[in-house]
């Protein structure tokens, strides 16, 4: 049974940092003139509107998006880019989300698959996405997707994903379907994003990558608050394999400027660490 719905909390401190994280990737991926696949294997819907009654109820990206100042952030300019191209006027209206940001950066060769399962946000997905033969976006397991299609011809990819971590496997899935993936396409960039709702869950993820075997792992992570035995999510990060080898530089200088914007009672925080080197 699926409830989680993405609406509730686009744009909020999480998503501005794994929506940076994946600009930066596909900013480097497209600097190349090679083609390249993008795997989204959690697409939500694409777009979401702030003024809806969704957003507003908790109004996260009040404390996401929302607080950051483009006129602060000249080193986010593709990322505004990226935003501004679904919003008329100045003000933000809209946000999309992880496939339309992709979108907007795939060229005319490149490929997407993007995998939705919850039935309303693939019907909502196949709406807000414009649908050509190199974008499809299946009704479907993103997990198993991912699987079924790596390695991509193009040998080159970058695969996002994103889960809701609703069901408490998914923190073993992830890992699981990642050293699988990883075996078949050793050479792909994986970003994974995490929630820190309970912290030991973050740190037995770390070791079951340092004993994979798998090279190159970084990580990067933005808090609002320490983290707490109570219910909800404080802080959340995105483990990077194989990244660009400018995102790590840039992300180090990046990450206390958020902190800063994000932080409202002098508690916030962040980590740019490497899990395991090259
Ligand atoms: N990646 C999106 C973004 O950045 O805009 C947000 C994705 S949201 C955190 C997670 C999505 O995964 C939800 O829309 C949920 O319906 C979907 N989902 C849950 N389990 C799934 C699965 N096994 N395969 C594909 N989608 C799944």
């Amino acid at each position: 049974m699926l409830s989680y719905r993405h609406s509730f909390h686009a744009g909020n401190f999480a998503d501005v940092l794994k929506h940076i994280v994946q600009v930066e990737i596909l900013d480097y991926l497209g600097q190349k003139d090679k083609v390249f696949d993008y795997i989204d294997t959690h697409s939500g819907a694409g777009l979401f509107n702030l003024k809806s009654e969704h957003a507003t109820k908790l109004g996260e990206y009040l404390n996401g998006i929302a607080k950051l100042n483009e006129n602060d952030f000249p080193e986010l300019r593709e990322y505004f880019r990226a935003i501004k191209v679904h919003n008329d006027s100045e003000q933000l209206e809209f946000y999309p989300g992880s496939p339309l940001i992709a979108q907007h950066f795939l060229r005319n060769e490149d490929k997407a698959w993007l995998y939705e399962l919850h039935p309303t946000d693939f019907e909502l997905l196949s709406e807000n996405i414009r649908q050509t033969r190199r974008v499809r976006v299946k009704q479907g397991d993103g997990f198993e997707g991912l699987l079924s299609v790596v390695p991509p011809i193009s040998r080159r990819a970058f695969v996002l994903i994103d889960p809701p971590y609703e069901i408490k496997t998914d923190y073993d899935k992830v890992f699981k379907v990642v050293a699988k993936a990883h075996k078949k396409f050793p050479t792909g960039t994986y970003a994974i994003w995490y929630p820190v709702v309970d912290r030991h869950r973050i740190e037995k993820l770390e070791k079951s990558f340092a004993n994979s075997g798998i090279k190159d792992i970084v990580r990067f992570e933005l808090g609002l608050s320490a983290d707490t035995a109570e219910r909800g999510m404080t802080s959340s990060g995105m483990i990077v394999i194989n990244p660009p080898w400018t995102l790590k530089a840039k992300m180090e200088k990046l990450l206390p400027k958020l902190v800063k914007a994000v932080d409202e009672n002098g508690t916030a925080f962040s980590k740019c660490d490497t899990w395991v080197a090259e």
